[in-house]
């Protein structure tokens, strides 16, 4: 389901850093920094087909040994959950720190 991928850089909207572009194939879907996300898709990671657009905020995490590790972003607006893969240059490690510190 990877098809129509927009590899884009864009402005985060929460904590105002330019994001540059996916440094692999994938899509950027979130911010690197604050891991945000903004509700673009719909139904599939890159469908860019939802009419939402409000910020997402990143949840919770899905750490799996020996696999992609992935995000799950809440959108603030209409509460619809995504599950969204780690880029490589996440500040996923740090995220995890906080969170555990929150706990
Ligand atoms: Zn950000
Ligand atoms: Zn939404």
């Amino acid at each position: 389901m990877w098809f129509k991928m927009i590899n884009e850089s864009f402005v985060c909207e929460n904590c105002h850093n330019e994001i540059t572009q996916h440094p692999e194939w994938s899509a950027r879907n979130h911010c690197p920094f604050c891991l945000y996300s903004k509700h673009m898709d719909d139904n599939f990671p890159g469908d860019r087909a939802s009419k939402c657009h409000w910020l997402m905020i990143p949840v919770d995490i899905d750490y799996k040994k020996n696999k992609w590790n992935m995000i799950k972003h809440k959108c603030t607006k209409c509460g619809k959950e995504i599950l969204n893969k780690v880029a490589p240059d996440d500040e996923f490690l740090e995220f995890i720190k906080k969170r555990n510190k929150m706990i």
